[in-house]
């Protein structure tokens, strides 16, 4: 898509940092990162958000979630992370472009905020 953030991030047109790549993920390092380990795990497909995820999304959402799985893992912080998808404004989504939070490396607190 033209005018998305993360659609000129996967495309390489804007720098990333980038973790992790594979045939439907892209995952790179949150820009102002809330934890140690701050990833931001996208489908390289553009989808607005989870609530205008379609059915035929279900297994980009789930790859997205095992993507961030195996980065936890690699990073050792299995003994505890989150993983967030933010849904819309009140929730604080500000790209609308489907993303999966990693967040670890420190104590979370529940419920947040
Ligand atoms: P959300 O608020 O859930 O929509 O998450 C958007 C996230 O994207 C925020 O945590 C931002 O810090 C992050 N972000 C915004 N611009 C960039 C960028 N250019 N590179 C990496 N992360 C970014
Ligand atoms: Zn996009």
């Amino acid at each position: 898509m033209n005018d998305c953030l993360f659609c000129k991030i996967i495309d390489g047109k804007i720098p990333s940092k980038k973790v992790y790549e594979d045939e439907h993920t892209y995952a790179f390092d949150d820009i102002n990162p809330q934890a140690p380990t701050h990833v931001l795990v996208v489908p390289k497909k553009h989808v607005r958000g989870l609530k205008e995820a379609a059915a035929e999304d279900a297994q980009l959402i789930g790859y997205c979630q095992l993507a961030a799985a195996n980065i936890a893992r690699q990073r050792n912080i299995e003994d505890g992370y989150r993983t967030v998808l933010n849904v819309g404004p009140r929730a604080g989504q500000s790209v609308f472009h489907l993303h999966v939070h990693l967040l670890g490396g420190r104590n979370l607190q529940w419920p947040p905020g």
